[in-house]
């Protein structure tokens, strides 16, 4: 296949099949909630986008690729291959005869990576959940149990525990599939890993991790004035004639022409802002937020934003690298501390932070391989 050597997606060519016959896809699964005449569901996709093409190009609309939709209900853990995944599979293992003029080209097809959010990717893995015991499926964090006052499982800090590997991942299959009991959080087999390299393949999106995660769930944190257990009122909290204060001082902020989205404001319009949204006050106005939230919070929210900035540069260096690396580290070392957001907000989008710098060691900026024209539609 023909690609257009451009420095903000070479890295990721050289980490797939660069051969000309190949064409390397990027995954995408997900439930959509749906409502409809009192019922309420989820319709399951898999859709895809060619990863050899331009980020520039790739997330258009008319170069995405839909698999499948599945029915309403949830499906069970690697149901997939059994009921669903035939023709995929068939497509993957067979690939695709095509004319160009008169000529005959077999081109065939590989799995790039795979993007799922915290709710998808067990059924994709075979996996135990986030919050289940060794929940993360790119490292063994075995989770720790606390009550909250309910029990509540949590990541607690520690860069102590190995990075799975392939071969970590696929004798923990092994073990399962023997024992038929849960080995290392995999419940057993998974379809694509004939396909894929299971965990490095899977790939922690900004979009799912970030702007409707862990900074949207800061932000509404900030609105919160009293902790449950102690009736004190948060360090962090923000008042509201604070919040009406920041939120008329965003409106009036003038982003750079290509930005085409009016800056609404933040707090008065938290449940209903769009990830793109989040991106922007990450990216534009993080100086904003030091008039306002203590000096221990605004550092390190200022540590966090720096570090994504860091990770979805064009191109990044390996100074930069290493300084989001250390910065990021800071980031979730300090998140569950008792004079920060204490413990049992150690959740795993939290935690999955640590492990941002060895995906974009692999696959370049973070923000040339997100899923905001999949969960625009
Ligand atoms: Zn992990």
């Amino acid at each position: 296949m023909l690609r257009e050597k451009n420095e903000n997606y070479i890295q990721l060519c050289e980490k797939c099949d660069p051969s000309d016959d190949v064409i390397n896809l990027i995954l995408w699964f997900d439930g959509s909630a749906f409502r409809k005449t009192g019922k309420s569901g989820k319709i399951w996709s898999m859709m895809g986008m060619v990863g050899d093409l331009n980020p520039n190009i790739r997330s258009k609309l008319e170069n995405l690729v839909t698999f499948f939709h599945l029915g309403t209900s949830l499906p069970k853990n690697n149901l997939f291959c059994e009921k669903y995944m035939e023709s995929f599979e068939n497509l993957m293992n067979n690939g695709l005869e095509i004319l160009i003029g008169p000529k005959k080209i077999q081109i065939k097809f590989k799995i790039m990576l795979l993007i799922a959010d915290s709710v998808a990717y067990p059924k994709v893995f075979n996996c135990n959940q986030y919050n289940g015991f060794f929940g993360c499926i790119k490292c063994l964090h075995p989770v720790k149990s606390i009550k909250t006052p309910k029990q509540k499982r949590v990541y607690n800090y520690s860069d102590q525990y190995p990075i799975r590997s392939k071969i970590m991942y696929e004798n923990a299959v092994k073990v399962a599939e023997s024992t038929k009991n849960v080995f290392e959080g995999i419940k057993g087999y998974s379809w694509f890993s004939k396909f894929m390299n299971i965990p490095e393949q899977f790939y922690l999106d900004i979009l799912h991790i970030d702007f409707h995660g862990t900074f949207e769930t800061m932000i509404n944190k900030w609105k919160k004035d009293y902790k449950n257990e102690n009736k004190k009122l948060n360090k962090f909290y923000l008042n509201p004639s604070k919040r009406e204060l920041f939120d008329q001082m965003v409106i009036k902020v003038r982003y750079p022409n290509e930005i085409k989205r009016h800056q609404r404001e933040v707090f008065e319009n938290l449940g209903d802002l769009k990830a793109n949204e989040f991106r922007n006050v990450i990216y534009y106005l993080v100086p904003l937020f030091k008039d306002f939230l203590k000096d221990t919070y605004f550092l390190h929210f200022a540590a966090y934003a720096t570090a994504l900035r860091l990770m979805c540069q064009i191109k990044i260096s390996k100074d930069d690298l290493r300084d989001a690396f250390l910065l990021m580290d800071y980031f979730v070392k300090r998140f569950g501390h008792k004079n920060m957001y204490g413990l049992v907000n150690m959740d795993y989008k939290v935690h999955v932070h640590l492990h941002y710098a060895m995906q974009v060691l692999n696959y370049g900026s973070l923000i040339y391989i997100t899923c905001f024209i999949f969960e625009g539609m």
